[in-house]
């Protein structure tokens, strides 16, 4: 299954994205942690990128799609993926479209997960993630069942994103609304657009979504 998750920042890709590829066997692909992996690793990438992340733009399509490209011929993609974070402009749709039929590939579903703009400040703002595991905690919503441990693994430790916070989040907005929103009509066209509420429970979400997939043609 070959699937891409658009939405918000703090729509819940990346929960929802971990939780399916549990359920059918298939990789997250998120850009947004393999730029960050390029950051800590203080790569050449990671050196171009870090000021544009912590600014809430967007690194240049150039880069993204080189980056998805190899990512995408790697082995443990053969059953499917699930692109979380690409698209996000119109030029990475196209390029996409490009890499997928090169290879002989079709996507089965880009899913839009719609949520109001005034809940994503809150939500991005409080969330956090196990150091060891990366699971995925908020302040209000989502607490570990002990304080301060994982729920998943035990670990004491957990990170903040340096982008996750008020001042960025009014910029990755923008750059949502004004550079990847315009890229829902490009598969609206494909016939490959589904939307789930994404602003019901994290649960519910994965209900929808599951039930959505399963009724899809394979
Ligand atoms: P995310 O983890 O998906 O919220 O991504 C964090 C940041 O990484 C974004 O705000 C962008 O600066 C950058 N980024 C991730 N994916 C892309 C992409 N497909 N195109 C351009 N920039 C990206």
């Amino acid at each position: 299954m070959k699937l891409i998750l658009l939405g918000p920042p703090g729509a819940g890709k990346g929960t929802q994205a971990k939780r399916l590829q549990e359920r059918y066997g298939i990789v997250q692909i998120s850009t947004g942690d393999m730029l960050r992996a390029e950051v800590a690793a203080g790569s050449d990438i990671g050196r171009e990128a870090k000021a544009v992340m912590e600014a809430g733009k967007l690194v240049s399509d150039d880069i993204l799609v080189r980056m998805l490209a190899s990512r995408v011929d790697r082995p443990d993609c053969a059953k499917g993926f699930i692109l979380d974070g690409f698209p996000r402009t119109v030029p990475q749709a196209e390029a996409l479209d490009g890499m997928l039929a090169s290879r002989n590939l079709q996507l089965d579903a880009v899913v839009e997960l719609k949520v109001d703009d005034a809940a994503l400040t809150d939500r991005i703002a409080g969330r956090y993630t196990c150091a060891a595991c990366g699971a995925g905690y908020h302040d209000s919503f989502q607490l570990p069942r002990t304080q301060g441990v994982c729920d998943s693994c035990g670990g004491t430790r957990f990170t903040r994103r340096a982008d996750d916070n008020r001042e960025t989040v009014g910029a990755r907005l923008a750059a949502y609304h004004e550079q990847t929103a315009p890229i829902l009509p490009h598969y609206a066209k494909q016939e490959r657009l589904y939307a789930i509420d994404g602003m019901a429970d994290i649960d519910d979400v994965t209900v929808a979504l599951v039930a959505l997939l399963d009724s899809l043609p394979r």
